[in-house]
């Protein structure tokens, strides 16, 4: 479902060229839960910002669903980003102000569902990552694991395919940290796509597929270890 091919990020810094990505080829089918692992500036962030349709390639080939996303206008991308790719960030990027229930119902809005049903299906997100008891907490009010898992139901709410996650427990502490992989892991068990993105090697030996990037290429792609299939 996402192919990329010979996938080319240029950055002109002066006179100089910085390659973020140079030359990356990587298939994901559907229901794969695949870890991108790579340290600092080796170009996670900006394959995250491709395949999520946030950032075009300075040249190569991306297919999406069958789209060539290269070829798509800004409202074509934005489009088919908000249908197929739920997101989720280090900084769990809520809305102080709103309650954990008006935040997941945000997407929604944007979509244009009416109130009642809006409210039915964010109290549904809010239930998978195990959030029915804080409906009318304002992010303040939660622990950080509990804002990631309402940014979780945030991006879930919309049901799309993908779930795209850059670092999501990299502001967590280690046992909030595990209990948000595990919401990864039911996901992908419910038919999900989970793409992580990640610089911690303890994270990416939990997700089924480990892509290492370094320098803006893959240098490995492996399966993880049988202890998966215990699951
Ligand atoms: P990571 O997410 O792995 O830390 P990035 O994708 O953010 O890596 O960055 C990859 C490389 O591209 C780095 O060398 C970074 O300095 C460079 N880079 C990223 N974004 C920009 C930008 N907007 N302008 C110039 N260089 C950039
Ligand atoms: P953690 O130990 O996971 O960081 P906290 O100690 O921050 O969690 O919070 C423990 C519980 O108290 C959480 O379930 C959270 O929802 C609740 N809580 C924390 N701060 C507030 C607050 N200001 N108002 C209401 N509930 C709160």
């Amino acid at each position: 479902m996402i192919e990329l091919i010979d996938i080319y990020k240029i950055y002109k810094i002066g006179d100089t060229d910085v390659y973020a990505l140079n030359g990356v080829n990587l298939k994901i089918e559907k229901n794969e839960f695949v870890a991108i692992l790579g340290p600092s500036g080796s170009g996670k962030s900006t394959l995250m910002n491709i395949i999520g349709c946030l950032d075009t390639p300075t040249s190569g080939t991306y297919i999406l669903d069958g789209n060539e996303v290269s070829k798509l206008s800004d409202n074509q991308l934005a489009e088919i980003r908000n249908r197929k790719i739920g997101f989720v960030f280090q900084q769990f990027n809520l809305i102080a102000q709103l309650t954990a229930l008006e935040n997941v119902e945000l997407p929604l809005i944007y979509q244009g569902i009416s109130a009642s049903k809006r409210h039915r299906l964010a109290k549904e997100a809010l239930e998978r990552v195990g959030l029915s008891d804080r409906l009318n907490h304002r992010p303040r009010q939660l622990s950080g694991g509990q804002q990631q898992r309402v940014a979780i139901a945030r991006a879930l709410v919309t049901n799309p395919p993908i779930i795209l996650a850059d670092e999501p427990t990299g502001n967590l502490d280690s046992k909030s940290g595990a209990e948000i992989m595990q919401i990864f892991k039911e996901l992908h068990a419910q038919g999900n796509t989970i793409v992580l993105i990640t610089h911690d090697n303890n994270i990416a030996a939990q997700a089924k597929r480990i892509v290492r990037i370094s320098d803006g290429q893959i240098i490995e792609d492996r399966q993880a270890s049988a202890a998966w299939n215990k699951l």
